[in-house]
């Protein structure tokens, strides 16, 4: 066999009248009389191989061919007649006349599930059994073309900002933040916990370099059963110095988020039109306080909260007012109380009670927190106290400020919530490549 440079099918408009070689995934296989026809797939789209019957050759290597055999095709690129032409097949304006066809690989037995289906109409059990063959399904796949988008655009933004990128240990020797959800590992011949935030070690990284952010893995060990938790994500996280208030936090955030819509719109039409989905408006994030959101739950929804925390079911309310009210799909809830935020948490300068914090909000969930932080280090020590911890077991926290740091605040952001709410998933776990929950550890 000659060598022959590949193809992709992207390009057979631009060779008409050529022959190309051709790889990818059988999608379908058709028989019309002696006529077969076969929807070829690769990374770049789809295209109709039509196979002859004065092509006994063809005819025969194809003979077995069924879907998700990958080939390799030798073909004439032709116009392809307009009544057959339908918008299911992305190169609809092309059809491959095949002269050679070869089986690269195949499936040893039938497919767990049919992959060809634009919908592929299984549970989330199954889909998640099934998930490296799922993953082949063109609806499937476009979640994860998006969820790359969004990383590249988070990564972009940043830059952008004048972030710098840092990795912080996911290994760590205590349990800081005084939490339980901390998994416990072995770790040679003692106890470590794996990082339930980088939240120590971006501050850290602010107290030298101003502005960083980080992508990185989050592992929380709370026994979650609900369709926005998972107890592995990928959490994008920033940290910057020398701000005025928590203001500036948020105007950092709102640009980060408008510039990965903004993005993903773009790049990732035809992913989210398989959905029926658009992004967001370019529309300003309101702003309210969590006080104030309470009083509007109370007034639109006769909803009470409970110690003025927002649940669920009130994210949900608020963001519905804010949408009908504001036309944002977008909401900063602000000012939440002492007692609901982390220790380090920076008190608001007239009102001891409540702190420079917010939560924002998309389609009715929460996908990030953020704030400032306490930088003096005294402020802290008494903060710590106060929330019933031990200053000594948080020293190297301390010391970052001890030895001077700027105002700062920043966020932690989840990445596969933004895509859930996107695409309107009904589990986070959609948008998860290999999620873990409190039952699955496989695939
Ligand atoms: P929630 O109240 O929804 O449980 P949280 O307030 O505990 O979330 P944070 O500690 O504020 O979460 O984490 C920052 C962001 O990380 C959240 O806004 C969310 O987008 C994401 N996140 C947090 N926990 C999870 C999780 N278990 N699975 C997926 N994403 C998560
Ligand atoms: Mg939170």
């Amino acid at each position: 066999m000659e060598s022959k440079k590949r193809t992709l099918i992207r390009e057979t408009p631009d060779c008409m009248g050529e022959t190309v070689r051709l790889q990818g995934w059988v999608d379908i296989r058709r028989d019309h009389g002696k006529l077969v026809f076969i929807d070829l797939r690769d990374r770049t789209g789809e295209v109709q191989l039509i196979i002859l019957p004065d092509n006994p050759g063809a005819i025969e290597a194809a003979k077995d061919v069924r879907s998700e055999f990958l080939i390799e095709v030798d073909g004439l690129v032709k116009e392809r007649p307009a009544k057959m032409q339908n918008d299911a097949v992305k190169t609809g304006g092309v059809e491959i006349e095949v002269v050679e066809l070869r089986i690269i690989a195949k499936p040893e037995t039938e497919l767990p599930i049919d992959v060809s289906q634009t919908d592929l109409g299984v549970n989330l059990d199954t889909l998640l059994n099934n998930r490296t063959i799922a993953l082949r399904n063109v609806k499937v796949r476009a979640v994860f073309s998006i969820y790359s988008e969004v990383l590249r655009s988070y990564d972009e933004a940043m830059r952008a900002g004048e972030f710098v990128e840092i990795k912080t240990p996911k290994i760590l020797g205590s349990a800081t933040e005084g939490g339980a959800n901390f998994f416990k590992i072995k770790y040679f011949d003692r106890d470590a916990f794996l990082a339930q935030s980088p939240q120590f070690y971006k501050q850290a990284g602010m107290s030298a370099f101003e502005r960083v952010f980080e992508i990185g893995t989050v592992f929380r060990a709370e026994p979650h059963f609900t369709t926005r938790h998972v107890n592995e994500y990928t959490g994008l996280d920033a940290e910057m110095g020398f701000i005025d208030g928590v203001t500036d936090v948020m105007d950092e955030l709102e640009r980060t988020m408008k510039h990965i819509f903004r993005n993903v719109g773009i790049s990732c039409e035809a992913e989210l039109s398989l959905y029926g989905e658009a992004v967001p408006g370019d529309v300003e994030i309101p702003r309210i306080r969590l006080s104030d959101a309470e009083d509007i739950l109370r007034k639109e929804y006769g909803k009470e909260l409970e110690n003025h925390d927002i649940d669920s079911e009130g994210e949900r309310m608020i963001c519905e007012y804010v949408k009908k009210e504001y036309g944002s799909d977008l909401v900063f809830l602000t000012h939440y109380p002492t007692s609901l935020r982390p220790f380090y948490s920076m008190p608001s300068p007239d009102d001891a009670l409540t702190t420079e914090t917010f939560d924002l909000l998309f389609r009715g969930v929460e996908i990030a927190s953020g704030g400032q932080r306490i930088h003096d280090a005294e402020m802290l020590t008494g903060n710590i106290r106060k929330f019933g911890l031990d200053p000594s077991d948080f020293s190297d926290y301390i010391d970052i400020f001890r030895y001077g740091a700027p105002p700062h605040g920043g966020w932690g952001l989840g990445s596969e919530r933004i895509v859930q709410k996107m695409l309107t998933l009904g589990s986070i776990k959609e948008a998860v490549l290999y999620p873990r929950d409190v039952k699955r550890l496989a695939p």
